[in-house]
């Protein structure tokens, strides 16, 4: 039952996430022909990488040429290691989201905090 409600989840989180990125190339075109308007958007994608939903964001990503950072879990990124390269060769950036992601034990302390995030940097290191 988890299983099933994470994936019906996971399946309406994908469809919100292609269409905003489906819209955005017509709404930036839109803030550059008013440049008294120009704004900038950051995309950024937390807890992944998944190979199969951060791949479908790649893709999208590729094909409306916008680049975003993705916060990834470390945890994931040792057996997802080239969903993690196709991230950096394409251009977008990386950021530090945790080894574990397990909110109790990274905030229970200044020193597991640091510890979580130099965790998670050495992997970056090492790909
Ligand atoms: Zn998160």
């Amino acid at each position: 039952m988890k299983n099933k409600v994470l994936s019906i989840l996971s399946f309406l989180l994908t469809g919100i996430i292609l269409y905003t990125l489906s819209n955005l190339q017509a709404t930036y075109r839109a803030a550059i022909d008013d440049s008294s308007k120009v704004k900038t958007v950051y995309l950024t994608f937390d807890d992944g990488p998944s190979y199969k939903i951060t791949n479908q964001i790649l893709d999208v990503l590729k094909q409306k040429e916008v680049k975003a950072t993705f916060f990834l879990i470390g945890n994931k990124v040792e057996e997802r290691k080239e969903v993690v390269k196709r991230i950096y060769y394409e251009g977008h950036s990386i950021g530090l989201h945790s080894y574990t992601h397990k909110m109790k034990q990274i905030y229970k302390s200044e020193d597991n905090f640091i510890e979580e995030m130099k965790k998670q940097k050495m992997q970056y290191i090492m790909l």
